[in-house]
């Protein structure tokens, strides 16, 4: 039924338009050509001004031939760097790119997957529901695409995500995550003539990471800091230094458990060195917490979770509910009331010049989707 030779070509033609976050234009452009081809309606919102993108999130809506409420298809247009000139090597079943750069497949198969599915309906004529597909640009950059997404677009309430790896598997699961910026603020001074003058905030900062329980915390929760910055010379005790961190927890109570205690140790260090009555109130201490994205769970019952798993079925093939660790556009859209369900493409190893991906796999969800669709048509 899946044109795998077609399916193939499009894959090839669409990583080689390069779309790093904030540039996909280009690749955003060639999209509207082929799906207005389709018979799509397409819309751009204004999400480039908020994001810093050349170009906005890409909404094309399909009407489909059946009267049964619309699903939501989603996949982001943007990919991580080295993304520039991507020549994408096919091989014993298998894309890779030159080791230069990444594939692409992270997100660019589920597009190929989608366009696949789409012709073959209409090619068919199975019955297909009203689609709405939502391509979003800079998802790598913190969802922001998601974020700014104009909802007031979209009328669906449910559908899916493909943005994973495992082509039997649904994600119903993601945690809440708290992006965490410390400012250790010290004081300067001349290391080699005055440094009794001075308050180092990079050792200030090291103390308190140090106290920091990192990592898996437990089954549902972790932590991380992943970036530092700070000091500018040897002969200078540093008087500034910022740490990046975040939490992420499936549970809320205990994300603001962890994220309170990374607070707290930083506070503590600060206090512990803060002399009564110190001169301009240093060392000090400034701590931004902002919520990354907010948590996901889809019940297990729920309508798109069953429909993925009748169409699995309809094939002889499982449809595993799944926890993620990370976040994906599903995790704003379930904010936003739309229930999302991701699903995988096949694509491995994403974020490196190491990314692959079979061909045999991306057939194998194209024919899902397809089931997907004309089961939703025909059931509502
Ligand atoms: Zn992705």
């Amino acid at each position: 039924m899946i044109d795998a030779e077609r399916l193939k070509t499009t894959f090839l033609s669409l990583v080689q338009i390069s779309s790093v976050s904030k540039k996909e234009k280009a690749f955003s452009r060639m999209l509207r050509q082929r799906l207005k081809d389709m018979g799509a309606r397409i819309e751009v919102d204004d999400a480039g001004a908020a994001t810093g993108s050349d170009t906005g999130n890409l909404i094309a809506k399909l009407p489909g031939n059946r009267s049964v409420p619309p699903l939501l298809l989603s996949a982001h247009m943007d990919t991580v760097p080295p993304g520039e000139a991507v020549r994408p090597v096919f091989k014993d079943g298998v894309f890779r790119s030159d080791g230069r750069t990444v594939l692409g497949a992270d997100d660019k198969s589920a597009i190929a997957i989608l366009l696949e599915s789409i012709r073959v309906i209409q090619a068919r004529n199975l019955p297909c529901p009203p689609l709405e597909l939502v391509f979003t640009v800079c998802e790598e950059d913190a969802l922001a695409g998601a974020r700014h997404l104009d909802f007031d677009r979209i009328s669906a309430r449910f559908g899916y995500v493909l943005d994973a790896t495992d082509t039997e598997g649904i994600i119903t699961r993601a945690p809440a995550a708290n992006r965490l910026t410390f400012h250790v603020v010290g004081k300067e001074a001349h290391a080699g003539a005055a440094p009794e003058k001075g308050i180092n905030a990079i050792q200030l900062a090291c103390r308190a990471i140090a106290s920091l329980q990192l990592g898996r915390i437990d089954r549902e929760t972790t932590c991380n800091i992943g970036v530092i910055r700070g000091g500018f010379a040897t002969n200078i005790v540093p008087n500034r230094v910022t740490a990046v961190g975040e939490a992420r927890s499936h549970d809320e109570a205990k994300l603001e458990r962890v994220t309170g205690s990374m607070v707290a140790a930083f506070k503590d260090c600060i206090q512990a060195e803060a002399a009564p009555g110190s001169e301009g109130g240093l060392p000090r201490l400034e701590v931004q917490v902002e919520r990354s994205f907010p948590k996901t769970h889809i019940p297990e019952d729920h309508p798109v979770v069953r429909l993925a798993q009748k169409a699995a079925e309809a094939l002889g093939r499982k449809m595993v509910c799944k926890a993620s660790g990370g976040g994906s556009d599903a995790n704003i859209f379930f904010e936003k009331a739309i229930v999302a369900g991701v699903l995988g493409t096949g694509m491995r190893d994403m974020h490196t010049v190491s990314e692959w991906i079979r061909l045999e796999d991306m057939v194998r969800m194209a024919e899902l989707m397809v089931k997907i669709l004309t089961l939703h048509a025909e059931t509502g």
